[in-house]
């Protein structure tokens, strides 16, 4: 990195900490910026250090949010007898962007992985088991991602939640196994919300 003027190479290395931009990628993207108007660059660094600052996390949903309870927690005419469970925020995106489904949304923010040492505790499940006390949930749709951890958070989910006369179901396998639920394209996405089944 002494190539570079100092405030140039610390720019490359805070670059190269984002996900999925090597250090060529970080290097590119640097020498964009340095080329940009400094008030371009002004409002991108805005734009980042505001998002951080304003969002947090949803108190009923633990949905991103800039407002608590976030919009959709909000929305009365969404109903309020359907819960579905999704590992990450983007995972509210896909199933939104589908227009498809019109109930609310609890996000576990990850899967169970004794692998790497997730465990249930480490999930917003008591979370969710509190929404479940006092309100009219009749079904909790379980839309963790086709694989070992979002099979293994499905199945412990079920187990906790049936006993309390809640319906439990799974999105059905129209996704690719393995796959990542942000990535199932739309249609996609909507059968499987379709063609849940009870588990
Ligand atoms: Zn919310």
């Amino acid at each position: 990195m002494l190539y570079y003027a100092e405030p140039v190479a610390r720019l490359i290395e805070e670059l190269s900490k984002l996900p999925g931009i090597g250090p060529k990628t970080a290097q590119r993207l640097a020498f964009y910026i340095l080329n940009r108007d400094p008030g371009e660059v002004r409002e991108l660094a805005k734009a980042i250090v505001q998002a951080r600052e304003k969002i947090r996390y949803c108190s009923v949903c633990s949905n991103l949010t800039d407002l608590d309870p976030c919009q959709i927690c909000r929305d009365e005419s969404r109903s309020r007898s359907v819960i579905c469970a999704v590992e990450e925020p983007r995972d509210v995106v896909a199933i939104e962007k589908t227009r498809e489904y019109k109930g609310l949304y609890h996000v576990l923010q990850g899967a169970i992985s004794p692998m790497e040492g997730v465990g249930p505790d480490e999930l917003r499940i008591k979370e969710l088991l509190a929404r479940l006390q006092n309100n009219d949930v009749l079904e909790i749709i379980v839309a963790t991602n086709p694989n070992i951890e979002g099979e293994a958070t499905a199945m412990y989910l079920a187990r906790l939640i049936k006993p309390l006369g809640i319906k439990v179901t799974r999105i059905a396998h129209g996704l690719p196994v393995g796959g990542d639920l942000e990535y199932a394209d739309e249609v996609t996405l909507s059968k499987a919300l379709e063609g849940r089944r009870e588990i």
